[in-house]
């Protein structure tokens, strides 16, 4: 580790402190930084300046699971893969309103519902528009979804709903997506980030690392990531399924995690920065760190097909290191 080292990582917070965007091969530079320590320091200033000391935790709702006609390698939902999971149809309004108020009383300030479609048939999205009528009628809680790809009609009529933020994921760099997917294009998730934004719905957009992609490709995606300017994004780590071309699979290290998280920060200094799917497989417990270099969100609660940690436990985690709640 290398004074210069060091120089070079304060240099490029300065540069970010004064609003200018960070070029790639300075981005590469340090998500290869050795200097962690510094690196990790430099990435929780940056978010400390620019968005405070909130933590986003959010809960999901698998609303509709499995059976999904696309076939990115490494997702459990997709029918390309044989992953045993639980499927199932849309659920019922009333299913999804109860645990909405679980997600609430658990402490969560946002619940996201998550369906696997390419995009919802038509019947199934005017349940889900009911649904979130239900439940903006009878809580306070921030509404989310994430139903695949969008047309701007439907993205303005769930803005009408009162829906704060959309996902759709780039999954992963352009270069390296068609090792990843081959039933739709990067470009077609390009499409729909953009729909989302010109709808007036906050954008969360991240992806998924640790997939066999390199360094230069985390920067690739962590750049055109910056480019669609999103409000959140969420990094996920592989947990390489059974069933899944990606199974057994670990690409990655608990050091190259927060390399590419604390980079990500310099790339995006106002956006939330979600540590989502991966965290309790990946970072065992180590989970303080990075939301002590550069992420400010989590998911609480478990995920679409895996578990996560008790909310309970979440909440503790956050106290320990005296962060606040969103
Ligand atoms: S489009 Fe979404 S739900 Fe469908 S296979 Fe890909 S990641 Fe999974």
């Amino acid at each position: 580790m290398t004074n210069s080292n060091r120089d070079f990582i304060l240099n490029m917070m300065s540069t970010v402190l004064e609003g200018h965007k960070i070029k790639f091969d300075d981005a590469l530079k340090l998500i290869r930084s050795d200097d962690v320590n510094t690196l990790a320091a430099c990435a929780k200033e940056l978010t400390q300046r620019f968005v405070g000391n909130h933590i986003d935790v959010e809960t999901l709702i698998n609303a509709k699971s499995g059976t999904c006609p696309e076939d990115c390698s490494f997702c459990a939902q997709s029918s390309f893969n044989s992953t045993i999971i639980e499927k199932y149809p849309l659920l019922p309004p009333e299913k999804i309103l109860e645990q909405a108020e679980n997600a609430l009383k658990n402490g969560a300030n946002s619940f996201c519902i998550v369906c696997a479609y390419r995009a919802p048939p038509e019947k199934d999205f005017r349940q889900i528009c009911e649904t979130i009528k239900l439940i903006r009628k009878n809580l306070d809680i921030e509404v989310n979804a994430s139903l695949g790809f969008m047309t701007m009609q439907r993205a303005k009529e769930l803005k009408s709903l009162g829906v704060k933020r959309y996902n759709h994921n780039l999954e992963t760099a352009k270069s390296y997506f068609d090792k990843i997917c081959n039933t739709h294009s990067y470009q077609d998730r390009i499409d729909t980030a953009k729909i989302i934004k010109n709808a007036g719905l906050e954008l969360c957009c991240g992806g998924i690392i640790g997939m066999g992609e390199s360094v230069e490709q985390r920067v690739e995606l962590g750049m055109a990531l910056a480019s669609l300017n999103p409000d959140e994004v969420p990094i996920n780590v592989l947990i390489g399924r059974e069933g899944t071309p990606l199974h057994g699979q670990n690409f990655i290290t608990k050091k190259e995690i927060l390399q590419t998280v604390a980079t990500f920060r310099f790339l995006m200094p106002k956006t939330i920065l979600k540590i989502a799917g991966g965290r309790e497989v990946h970072l065992k417990g180590d989970d303080k760190k990075i939301l002590q270099a550069g992420a400010n969100g989590i998911i609480t609660g478990g995920y679409l097909t895996t578990q996560g940690n008790k909310p309970i436990d979440d909440f503790k985690m956050l106290e320990e290191i005296g962060a606040r709640q969103k």
